[in-house]
């Protein structure tokens, strides 16, 4: 755990949340300034920056916090359309920099993305 993270402290519990996943690897909670009807954050525990710092034995848990997100779109409805999303990076819009899979869902979403 990253002591100055944010997300680390909200799945270490000493920040609220509305968590609405979590086992020992992953949690998940809502996203409190919502782009989305839903809008659901998946984490993992451990503390990685983004994406480019995961490593090739952290291939499985990557995976699940995409099945995570499959089975949260699964439970609320959402399979007409959803998506996944990770910013990695300031320039890609990422402004806490605990890695964190974006599940939106719940209304029509146009490409390009901004
Ligand atoms: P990103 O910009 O991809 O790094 O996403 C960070 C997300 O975290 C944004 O959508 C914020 O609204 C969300 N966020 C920031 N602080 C909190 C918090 N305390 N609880 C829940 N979501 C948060
Ligand atoms: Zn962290």
């Amino acid at each position: 755990m990253d002591p100055d993270c944010l997300f680390c402290k909200i799945g270490a519990k000493k920040i609220p949340a509305r968590l609405v996943y979590e086992d020992d690897d992953v949690f998940a909670f809502e996203d409190i300034n919502p782009q989305a009807p839903t809008h659901i954050l998946i984490c993992p525990r451990r503390h990685f920056e983004a994406l480019h710092a995961a490593q090739h034995s952290d291939q499985s848990l990557l995976g699940k916090l995409q099945l995570v997100a499959a089975k949260l779109a699964t439970e609320r409805d959402l399979l007409s359309g959803y998506r996944t999303v990770f910013n990695n990076g300031s320039g890609a819009g990422q402004s806490v920099f605990h890695l964190h899979l974006h599940l939106l869902g719940g209304r029509h979403f146009r490409w390009p993305p901004g």
